[in-house]
């Protein structure tokens, strides 16, 4: 069995013509996740995080268990109006409209380096977002940290052109 063995592409979801990778089957199978952990600890590793940032919502299910085996923090980065106290934001283009995202003043520190995680990257637009919002705060992003990369999408070249390399570990094309 691969990883790619857990996860069940669904036609049609959310919209008709999407083809949608849903990681609930990998979260389901407690040795696959484990080994899944297991590869994310071993590209993120040699990028010297002091700390993680997921990005919401399946972000944080990649982030977390990471940043514990890493022996660093972990730190959100939210749709806007979902932090409590203090927060810096970031508004960003979408299809159609635009999009806030937020993190808290204070948790993550200027000069320290950062490995952003997310479930799936497909254009790279939420990473280049969540990357601007780091930067804002002064943090350094040492690299970016995904379970699944649709390449014909292009995302990694788009967050090359932004200095952060990106790390997968199933890719679709
Ligand atoms: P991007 O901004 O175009 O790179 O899209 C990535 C974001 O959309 C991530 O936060 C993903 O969680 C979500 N996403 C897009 N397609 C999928 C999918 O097929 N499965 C799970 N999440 C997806």
């Amino acid at each position: 069995m691969t990883l790619k063995d857990h996860i069940r592409p669904v036609p049609d979801f959310p919209k008709p013509g999407i083809l949608f990778y849903d990681i609930s089957t990998l979260l389901a199978h407690a040795a696959a996740w484990k080994e899944a952990v297991r590869q994310l600890h071993a590209a993120v590793a040699p990028l010297k995080p002091d700390v993680l940032v997921g990005i919401e919502s399946r972000g944080f299910l990649v982030a977390a268990p990471l940043a514990l085996e890493l022996g660093v923090g972990f730190v959100m980065v939210r749709k806007k109006g979902k932090l409590p106290g203090d927060t810096i934001r970031h508004s960003y283009a979408l299809e159609y409209g635009e999009d806030t995202i937020e993190i808290q003043d204070g948790a993550v520190q200027p000069g320290q380096r950062v490995v952003v995680l997310d479930d799936l990257l497909a254009t790279g637009g939420t990473m280049a977002a969540a990357v601007e919002l780091i930067r804002k705060v002064g943090g350094t992003v040492a690299g970016s940290a995904y379970l699944i990369e649709l390449s014909f999408l292009k995302g990694r070249e788009r967050l090359a052109a932004l200095g952060v390399p990106s790390h997968s570990l199933m890719v679709y094309d």
